[in-house]
């Protein structure tokens, strides 16, 4: 663990407001002219990995895929070289650029993508709202429910994207028609990604799962729920889903979330998950406390200066699954997992209403629109608007680390 109290030459690193300190060192990708560079966020800095003689190529996938243990060696030799008075000052200095000068894209080439729906308050809530008697289903607690979404339409943090066209019936309407969404939602998630592969036919176990994880991303993953409510029995999210997904561009390394780790408990009277699912690491510190927000800035708010509202606050350590159990149950059957690939949690609801990570939770699925500070209101998401997830971990004792943001604008329809 990186002391709380070690200090780096780069200065901005060590404003306390800075969610980028020395006890952090994200990995992400950046360029200026030509191709993606491997890069840690240090301060308002990004430090080129292979310009600071760390690495010696620009593979992504291939660093990930790395044993843990070769990537926490590389996390020390970049912990030491960053710190205060280390004689590499000079080298690591040379390989520094303003993040505000680059442009950062995906992490990585992202492969396959798995979401899943770790949240029972976001399970309960919107169960409630497609089936009041009987909200959550019976298998819930036994499996980390997931589908396989689609990699192609993940955008980096920044990328405007248009709303969707697709077909929708309302329950009066004799058949469906097709247009622009009408109900356009956000979904506040992590990213988790992945670092070393398994090979197919082969489990991985609870007590290694994390070793197979590089770290956490911010993920919206944006959602036409009218689009939705019309495909989605019996196979599950399709069109609603693959029109964009927006992944932040640091990740924050399971070594930097180390501090943060929480037992993961089951509420009392829920049924132990089965054997393959259970490891006393996992109850002891399966729960990870990372703080999360959605922001919105409307085309209003912007027009006004006006930095945006935030609509929501929860924390990951209230998700029914953890990161380990996601790995081995999506392993259990000997599917193999790659580097690059990733794992949206699904959305990160907390356990109480105002905790709703979607606006189909928040206004009661459009019932009861809310109202922003300006005065405008909102049921699902209008041209213009701007969402913003956030995420950071703060613990007594320990330095704050934040996962910085992951943006997305709503453009109008395109004409079909
Ligand atoms: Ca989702």
């Amino acid at each position: 663990m990186t002391a709380a109290d070690l200090r780096s030459w780069v200065a901005s690193a060590n404003d306390p407001a800075s969610d980028f300190p020395l006890q952090n060192l994200p990995f992400g990708r950046f360029r200026q002219h030509g191709d993606w560079r491997i890069a840690v966020a240090i301060g308002d800095q990004v430090l080129d990995l292979r310009a600071a003689g760390l690495i010696d190529h620009g593979d992504m996938q291939h660093l990930m895929a790395q044993p843990a243990q070769a990537r926490r060696s590389l996390r020390q030799a970049l912990v030491d070289g960053l710190t205060l008075g280390s004689p590499q000052q000079a080298q690591f200095q040379a390989a520094l650029h303003a993040q505000a000068e680059v442009e950062l894209g995906l992490p990585c080439e992202i492969g396959d993508y798995t979401d899943f729906y770790t949240s029972i308050h976001h399970a309960t809530t919107i169960g409630k709202q497609l089936r009041p008697d009987n909200p959550l289903l019976p298998n819930y607690k036994w499996v980390p429910i997931g589908y396989h979404g689609r990699a192609s339409s993940i955008v980096p943090s920044g990328t405007p994207f248009h709303r969707p066209h697709g077909q929708t019936k309302a329950p009066d309407q004799a058949a469906p028609t097709l247009g622009p969404s009408r109900k356009l939602d956000y979904e506040l998630e992590l990213g988790l990604v992945i670092g070393q592969p398994n090979p197919l036919g082969q489990p991985i176990r609870m007590d290694s799962a994390e070793e197979h994880v590089f770290g956490v991303a911010l993920f919206n993953d944006w959602s036409a729920r009218d689009v939705q409510g019309w495909e989605y029995q019996p196979l599950g999210p399709f069109l609603a889903k693959n029109f964009a997904s927006t992944l932040s561009p640091w990740v924050v390394t399971l070594e930097a979330l180390e501090p943060f780790r929480e037992p993961h408990v089951r509420p009392e009277g829920d049924p132990l998950p089965l054997n393959y699912l259970l490891s006393p690491a996992n109850r002891a510190r399966g729960a990870i406390n990372i703080e999360l927000e959605v922001w919105i800035q409307t085309a209003q708010m912007q027009a006004a200066g006006q930095a945006g509202d935030r609509l929501s606050q929860s924390n990951y350590r209230d998700a029914y699954w953890t990161v380990a159990q996601l790995v081995a149950h999506h392993t259990v059957n000997g599917c193999n997992l790659r580097a690059g690939d990733l794992f949206g949690t699904g959305t990160l609801s907390g356990p109480r209403p105002e905790q709703g990570g979607s606006l189909m939770e928040l206004s009661a699925g459009g019932k009861q629109p809310i109202t922003l500070s300006n005065g405008e209101t909102r049921s699902y998401l209008e041209d213009g608007d701007t969402v913003i997830l956030r995420a950071y971990c703060e613990r007594a004792g320990y330095r704050r680390i934040g996962f910085g943001e992951c943006r997305g604008t709503v453009l109008p329809a395109r004409e079909l």
